[in-house]
């Protein structure tokens, strides 16, 4: 093979990779997409019936699409010729049948038609779903070629009126983009200024550099007359020179000639042409195979620098999406539990970024203004009301007027204040707790190699949660004792300092004149006396349970959280290990996809490397 040989086949393997991994001319503006689009590609275009699958097969060397009359091409057909040794067994595969070697050609030409139905239904329909198809031989030369629906002028019967813009806008849309080269078939017994091909051809290629122009059916033109003035370039010139072609006939084809005699039978018809003759060397499938490749050589040649940095560039960015997937795990339990443990802690470092930085304020928010506000929004004013502490007092102690400290009174009104405090008190550890809660998702949503994992990522979090409600629990526990703590301090010493605090206290009482005065005096200073009692421990209170809740939770979370978790992992097995660390189906495909477009430019770039230099 020669070194342009090689490197048009490298050109051919990265489309044909590219075909495979679903990126092909895609409008998903990936790098895959661009490098074949920096790839040339050769694309068949003429009226119906002009000659186009014939004149692939003359190029393929070999029978194997369904040609005819009519409408017989109604995908577009993706062609890649990739040239093998000599000696080696050719086979056709299909991209829709990956697995499935076709070596014999009627086969294939039957799937084509079949695959075709699949999508179009029997009918005249069209689609421009492309079916792809790859042929491997030591006939072929190495090209892509796309076979496309010939270009019509009327629906017919049992096709939609818009048929006819739907299959030109399909043509235009793989004739138009700057890597395809485009051969242009016009057939010889008609007007060429009637040629659909040439028309389509010099809208997009108006300066004629990537047409081909191509003249089928030479031998059916009337008698007498000739296509010199297209082939020597005189009715329409091209960049490129004209190539008569002779295909085979429908006759031709019910007889089953062969395609070696029919190239053989094409040569004698130009070597014995009185017409062509001098252009015999010129003319014919085989020698427009030949021009295509050169030329394909000169476009690939031009092409290596911007190829070459795609590539590079290419690399470049899989290895970073590479590193960004993670690269793959290894399956000894060591090497698991070290990834998990790495995944923990690089959870834990953007956890405790969390809680130090400015997510920590949410919790001093907490102490600052919801605990206070909450405090001071306790219903003692109703509770401390005349009309109940009388009640409660009375209830306790029954109606003594004498009794200056009804201590029965005094402790259940205590009590009953202490009460309202747990309110506040649990309500700060449960804020505390979601705003740790909060913390955790947020920093295991944070955690870029946690993404890889969802089944740890889940498990982390569930061990996470766990251990915040064991540090809320502690937390309710020490934050009520403390509440608790407040009504055990009434000892009889406390009762025999009222009077004393109440009568200095005392504002300008009533006098005790009246006994009703008196009672609503009494009741007066024991609820202040209270209220004063019950203030205090409000203070207390508004300094200790921020220091339980943050002994409890936030510096339990901050030194502790995954305790639990890692003796769990300690004690697991292998295969549990692997379990855990199941990977994301999607972003293993993702990985999967990258690996092997990482493994196809490398390659390239490897073959690149080797072939451009020399010449
Ligand atoms: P397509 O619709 O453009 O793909 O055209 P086909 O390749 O299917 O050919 C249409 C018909 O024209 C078939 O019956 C072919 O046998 C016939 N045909 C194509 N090229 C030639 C040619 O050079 N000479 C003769 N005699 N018939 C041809
Ligand atoms: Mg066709």
């Amino acid at each position: 093979m020669t070194t342009m040989e090689s490197l048009i086949g490298l050109v051919n393997r990265i489309q044909r990779a590219c075909t495979v991994l679903g990126d092909y001319g895609g409008a998903d503006g990936n790098s895959f997409s661009s490098l074949w689009e920096a790839l040339p590609t050769v694309a068949v275009v003429g009226g119906q019936s002009s000659g186009k699958s014939s004149v692939l097969e003359s190029i393929v060397g070999r029978d194997f699409l369904p040609r005819g009359s009519g409408i017989v091409t109604r995908r577009p057909l993706v062609l890649q010729l990739h040239k093998m040794e000599s000696g080696a067994q050719e086979y056709a595969e299909f991209l829709h049948m990956p697995r499935r070697k076709f070596t014999d050609f009627a086969l294939v030409r039957q799937e084509i038609q079949d695959e075709t139905d699949r999508v179009t239904g029997k009918s005249k329909q069209i689609s421009p779903i492309p079916i792809h198809l790859s042929i491997y031989s030591s006939n072929v030369v190495n090209l892509t070629l796309i076979d496309l629906p010939g270009l019509t002028k009327v629906a017919v019967e049992g096709q939609p009126e818009n048929i006819v813009q739907e299959i030109e806008a399909m043509v235009r849309s793989y004739v138009e983009k700057p890597n395809s080269i485009i051969l242009a078939i016009s057939p010889a017994n008609q007007d060429i200024a009637t040629s659909d091909a040439i028309k389509l051809a010099r809208e997009v290629d108006p300066t004629g550099e990537r047409t081909f122009g191509v003249l089928t059916k030479l031998d059916l033109m009337d008698k007498g007359t000739n296509a010199l003035d297209v082939l020597e370039g005189r009715s329409y010139r091209l960049q490129h020179p004209w190539v008569g072609i002779v295909n085979r006939s429908q006759a031709d084809i019910n007889k089953n000639i062969d395609m070696i005699i029919a190239r053989r039978k094409e040569r004698e018809y130009f070597a014995t042409s009185p017409d062509y003759g001098h252009l015999a060397n010129k003319m014919g499938s085989e020698y427009l195979a030949k021009l295509l490749s050169q030329h394909l050589e000169s476009v690939i040649r031009a092409r290596i620098p911007s190829i070459t940095s795609l590539i590079n560039r290419s690399i470049e960015e899989l290895e970073s999406e590479m590193d960004h997937l993670g690269r793959p795990i290894a399956v000894d339990a060591g090497a698991q539990l070290y990834t998990i443990l790495e995944l923990c802690r690089a959870f834990e470092r953007i956890f405790k970024e969390h809680l130090d930085g400015g997510r920590g304020d949410r919790i001093y928010h907490v102490f600052d203004n919801q605990l206070p506000s909450a405090l001071r929004k306790l219903p003692f004013d109703r509770h401390l009301s005349l009309q109940n502490v009388r009640k409660i007092v009375s209830e306790a102690d029954g109606y003594q007027p004498h009794l200056i400290a009804p201590e029965q009174g005094y402790r259940r009104l205590i009590e009953g204040s202490l009460g309202y405090f747990k309110g506040p008190a649990e309500a700060s550890v449960d804020a505390v707790n979601f705003v740790l809660k909060e913390l955790v998702r947020k920093s295991i949503a944070e955690t870029q190699e946690l993404k890889r994992f969802p089944t740890f990522q889940a498990e982390l979090a569930a061990a996470a949660n766990e251990a915040l409600e064991r540090f809320r629990e502690e937390g309710r526990k020490t934050t009520l004792r403390l509440v608790d703590m407040e009504s055990s301090y009434l000892t009889v010493d406390f009762f025999r300092r009222l009077p004393q605090e109440a009568e200095k206290e005392k504002t300008g009482s009533p006098a005790p004149s009246n006994v009703d005065r008196y009672a609503e005096g009494h009741f007066r200073r024991i609820a202040s006396n209270v209220s004063s009692y019950i203030g205090l421990v409000a203070d207390t209170l508004r300094n200790t349970i921020p220091k339980a809740v943050v002994y409890c939770q936030v510096r339990q979370a901050k030194q502790s959280l995954l305790n639990h978790f890692y003796t769990q992992i300690g004690k697991k097995e292998s295969k549990q290990l692997s379990e855990m660390l199941d990977e994301d189906p999607a972003l293993m495909e993702r990985r999967q996809q990258c690996a092997k477009r990482l493994e196809l430019y490398k390659a390239a770039r490897d073959e690149i490397d080797s072939v451009s230099w020399v010449r």
